[in-house]
């Protein structure tokens, strides 16, 4: 019936809302993350745990893609992985960076090997936060909601 409006979840707890009306005022009033992953199984993991924590959640699939929905969306927060197609996460980090709108917006690298010097790297990129593959979902989530200053 208002199946779209239920936010299905790996975890179980997907949001349920009444009507459109709420979900569009969930929509606005919800933290933006943006996503910048190329692998699809990844991004449907993130979309169901950001997604049932009550963010939205806005995906790119490359570091230009990401570029481009960064500075047109203007989220609260970037995941962003390193390992991507087009542009790496770090030349797409710093592109986003370099503008004024998005300077202060948090950046949280995924990386998929713990490399070293890559939290250097990224870092040196502008990356806010840096976390290596495979991550805990919670410890996840309590980065973003330190960075969003919300109480977590
Ligand atoms: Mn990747």
């Amino acid at each position: 019936m208002h199946e779209r409006y239920v936010g299905a979840s790996t975890l179980g707890k997907g949001i349920d809302f009444a009507d459109e009306a709420a979900y569009s005022e969930h929509r606005r009033m919800s933290k933006r993350i943006l996503v910048v992953e190329d692998q699809e199984d990844l991004r449907g993991v993130l979309r169901d745990l950001l997604g049932s924590s009550g963010y939205s959640v806005l995906e790119a699939v490359d570091g230009r893609d990401g570029v481009a929905k960064a500075l047109s969306e203007r989220p609260d927060l970037i995941l962003m992985d390193i390992q991507l197609p087009v542009l790496d996460g770090y030349d797409a980090t710093r592109q986003i960076k370099a503008d004024p709108n998005l300077k202060a917006t948090p950046v949280i690298a995924v990386s998929s090997f713990a490399m070293k010097g890559d939290e250097e790297k990224a870092r040196a990129a502008g990356c806010d936060h840096y976390v290596t593959k495979p991550y805990s979902p919670m410890q996840l989530l309590r980065i973003i909601r330190t960075y969003l200053q919300e109480q977590g």
